[in-house]
């Protein structure tokens, strides 16, 4: 199973899954015309998705629209279930971006015949991850830009400060669903911007504080199967 690295330690953590929330700026859902949740949309990608800095996202030939949605991703050091809100960060091990790669079409399609988004959102190389920044590091994780340049032009831009359900509270809930173990990674929603990506595109993602200093980033390509 794949290793996600924690800057400033040596140990390895294993990815056994990774849980995404669906819409957690109130922007995207209004470009996505879909209605503000009142609880968290959650889905899952498999681990083998994962790609790293200088590997390429690869279309499948099954879409012809894959988006991009940059995202605050989280890495746990703590399992549990049923966490408290109260202590729920205390879990986090590190915080790093990864991107949400969507194939769109097959997605609104699914949406249309009820169907599950396990392609869409799980296919090979749909999530692109950084490297995480230890948790310690982080004084505030709602206070936290995140952005997203294509070929260089930045196309998403946000702050974790306008979450719609706030990091604690997400893994509280998340935790009574899924056992929480650690090496699990939560990507957090993304902000408005979502757009289409094209072979030969490169994609820069980076996690700010709230000084501007990177925290996290990655590079990645892509291009046709
Ligand atoms: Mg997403």
């Amino acid at each position: 199973m794949p290793i996600v690295s924690l800057r400033g330690t040596q140990k390895p953590f294993t990815v056994s899954k990774i849980i995404c929330v669906g819409r957690n700026y109130a922007e995207h859902a209004k470009e996505m015309k879909v209605d503000l949740p009142t609880v968290p949309v959650l889905f899952l990608k498999p681990p083998s998705a994962i790609i790293r800095e200088g590997e390429d996202i690869i279309i499948p030939p099954i879409s012809r629209e894959v988006h991009h949605e940059v995202e605050m991703t989280v890495l746990l050091g703590q399992g549990g279930k049923n966490i408290p809100a109260e202590t729920a960060l205390e879990h986090v091990a590190g915080f790093g971006v990864g991107l949400d790669m969507t194939l769109r079409d097959v997605q609104t399609e699914a949406k249309k015949k009820g169907l599950p988004w396990t392609l869409a959102k799980g296919f090979d190389t749909s999530a692109p991850l950084s490297e995480f920044a230890p948790a310690g590091s982080v004084a505030d994780p709602h206070s936290l830009q995140i952005q997203l340049a294509v070929n260089g032009a930045v196309r998403q831009k946000g702050n974790t400060a306008d979450f719609i359900f706030r990091l604690d509270r997400l893994l509280s809930l998340i935790s009574t669903y899924f056992t929480l173990e650690a090496g699990d990674v939560i990507f957090t929603g993304t902000p408005e911007g979502v757009a289409q990506v094209a072979a030969g595109d490169t994609l820069e993602a980076r996690l700010l504080d709230s000084r501007g200093s990177t925290l996290a980033s990655i590079r990645v390509g892509v291009r046709e199967q």
